[in-house]
C-alpha cells in the first residue's frame, strides 16, 4: 500500500486557527495518512503535571491540571464554535482531565503513570482535529496509535510487527478512497504492552516508522521553517533551504544540531527507501527539503553547530606502541553509558567528546587511574556536511582559510564520506558558523563551482 504520510508537529496544531489551516492543507481528497503531535506547550505541561503528582504536591497539582482544563476548554470553543459536535469536543477533554484527577488520588503514582499522562497530549490533539473534520465533512478515521506502534525491550521499534498491525487497522478501508486516516505521533506500547513514547520531539519517528512499515510513496513532516538550512538562520545571516540531500547526510545535519527532524527518523525511511520530504506549513508552496537516496551533489551542502559538548583529553606514555590501549579507554565509556562523539588520535594521546556528562565524574576518575586526563567543557561541534568530501579538496583549504583566527580543539575527517567536523570553544562558535558560511557558500572563486548551488 503506498499511502503519503504526513506529519504534523506541536506548532502546526498549535491553536485552533492552525489546526484548521492542517485541515486545509491535507483536504485533497486523497488518502492519507496524517500523524499529529501533541498541541504545542502540552507535553511539557504533562510532564511537569506528572512530576509534580510524583512527589505528592497535589494541591499544585490540582492547579496544574485545572490550567489545563480551562486551556482545552478555550480550544474546543474556538474550534468546534457554532458546530452540533462541540459538546463531544468537551466530553473528550472532560474525560482525559477526569482520568487524570484520578491519578491524582492513587496509592502508588509509578513511572507508568507518568507515561500514561505524557501520552494524553497527543490523544487530545488527534480525537479533537479528527473531530473538526468531521465538521468539514472530511471523510476520516482515527488509527489508534497504542494498538500498532510498538518497541521491544530494547525500546526499539519492531518494524515488521507495526507493519501487519498497520496492515490490520487499514484493511476495512481497503476500497474506499480519499480517507484522511488520523493517528498520534510519539505514544506506543511497550515490550510488556503498557503505555510508553518514543522519546521527546518522537512523532517525526512516529512518522518515518509507520512510512517505512507500510513502504508508503512518501513521508512528509511539516513544520514551521522551509527545510534543513545550509547554516544556523539565528546565528547566520543569508541561510537557504536545501532543496535535497541524501539520507547519510541528513542524519549527519539532524544530529548536529539542524533542530528541524528527530536523528533518528532517518533510519527507517532510508532501510525502506521511503523519501521524506520535510516542508513548512506557513509556505506550503515551497519546495522545503527532500531526503532520499540523492544527495545534493554539492561539495558542501551545510553547516550545522551542536553545543554543550565535553572535550576530554587521555594521555599517557603507555599508548605509545601498545596495543589495548584504545580498548580500556571505551569501557570506561560503555561501563557508564555514555556515547563518544567525536575521536581524534595522537601516538601518545586520544581526544573525545561526549554530550551526555552525568556520568563525567566517575569516568575521569577511572580513567586517572592509567592516563593523565585533561577535561574542556563549553565546546561546540561544528559539522560541515557534503557529498564525497575528500575529492574535493578545495574544500578543506577554503575551511582552514576561514577559521584562520578560530582556535581549534580537534578536527575530525575521513571517518565518512559526509562530514568534517570541528571542535571549537563554545564562544568561538558564531565567528566559526559565520566565516565558514562566508567562505563555503558566498565567496566562489574559479574552480569552485561545485561549492554553490
Ligand atoms: N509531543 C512530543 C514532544 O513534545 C512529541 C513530539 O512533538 O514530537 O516531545
Ligand atoms: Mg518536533
Amino acid at each position: 500500500m503506498s499511502i503519503p504520510v504526513l506529519k504534523f508537529g506541536g506548532t502546526s496544531v498549535g491553536s485552533p486557527e492552525r489546526m484548521e489551516e492542517v485541515a486545509r492543507l491535507i483536504d485533497d481528497g486523497q488518502t492519507k495518512i496524517v500523524v499529529l503531535s501533541a498541541v504545542s506547550g502540552t507535553t511539557n505541561k504533562l510532564l511537569d503535571l506528572g512530576e509534580t503528582i510524583r512527589v505528592q504536591q497535589i494541591e499544585s497539582a490540582s492547579i496544574k491540571l485545572n490550567a489545563l482544563r480551562e486551556e482545552y476548554r478555550a480550544f474546543v470553543e474556538t474550534l468546534l464554535a457554532g458546530s452540533h459536535l462541540i459538546e463531544q469536543g468537551y466530553s473528550i477533554c472532560k474525560s482525559i482531565f477526569d482520568e487524570m484527577e484520578r491519578l491524582l488520588w492513587v496509592n502508588s503514582f509509578a513511572a507508568g503513570h507518568e507515561k500514561w499522562i505524557l501520552a494524553q497530549g497527543e490523544l487530545i490533539s488527534t480525537k479533537l482535529f479528527q473531530l473538526y473534520l468531521e465538521t468539514l465533512s472530511m471523510r476520516s478515521v482515527l488509527l489508534p496509535a497504542l494498538n500498532f506502534m510498538r518497541i521491544d525491550e530494547h525500546d526499539e521499534p519492531d518494524l515488521e510487527w507495526i507493519g501487519e498491525r498497520l496492515q490490520q487497522e487499514l484493511a476495512p478501508y481497503n476500497k474506499q478512497h480519499g480517507v484522511y486516516f488520523i493517528t498520534q505521533g510519539y505514544i506506543c506500547r511497550n515490550a510488556q504492552g503498557e503505555v510508553d513514547n518514543l522519546k521527546r520531539g518522537g512523532s517525526d519517528y512516529s512518522a518515518t516508522l509507520i512510512g517505512a512499515a507500510l513502504k508508503s510513496s512518501e513521508i512528509q513532516i511539516w513544520t514551521d521553517i522551509d527545510g534543513i538550512h545550509n547554516n544556523d538562520p539565528r546565528v547566520v545571516q543569508n541561510t537557504r533551504p536545501i532543496r535535497q540531500v541524501s539520507y547519510r547526510e541528513a542524519a549527519e545535519l539532524a544530529y548536529f544540531g539542524a533542530k528541524i527532524l528527530h536523528p533518528t527518523c532517518v533510519i527507517p525511511a532510508e532501510e525502506r527507501q521511503v523519501p521524506i520530504r520535510l516542508k513548512n506549513t506557513f509556505k506550503p508552496k515551497e519546495h522545503g527539503t527532500l531526503i532520499s537516496e540523492e544527495s545534493s551533489g554539492l561539495a558542501v551542502t551545510a553547516i550545522a553547530a551542536k553545543d554543550g559538548i565535553t572535550a576530554i583529553r587521555i594521555q599517557s606514555g603507555r599508548m605509545l606502541h601498545a596495543y589495548g590501549f584504545l580498548r580500556r579507554v571505551f569501557e570506561v565509556f560503555e561501563r557508564h553509558r555514555t556515547p563518544i562523539d567525536m575521536i581524534t588520535t595522537s601516538e601518545v594521546s586520544v581526544s573525545l567528546t561526549i554530550d551526555q556528562s552525568s556520568q563525567l565524574k566517575q569516568i575521569v576518575a577511572e580513567l586517572e587511574k592509567f592516563s593523565e586526563v585533561n577535561v574542556d567543557r563549553d565546546q561546540s561541534i561544528i559539522c560541515i556536511v557534503g557529498d564525497l568530501l575528500a575529492e574535493h579538496t578545495e574544500v578543506t583549504r577554503h575551511i582552514f582559510e576561514a577559521l584562520e583566527n578560530v582556535p581549534l580543539r580537534m578536527v575530525s575527517y575521513g571517518g565518512s564520506q559526509n562530514n568534517i567536523s570541528l571542535l571549537v570553544a563554545r564562544d568561538q562558535r558564531d565567528t566559526a558558523l559565520r566565516s565558514l558560511h562566508q567562505h563555503l557558500f558566498t565567496k566562489p572563486t574559479a574552480g569552485d563551482a561545485l561549492l554553490m548551488a
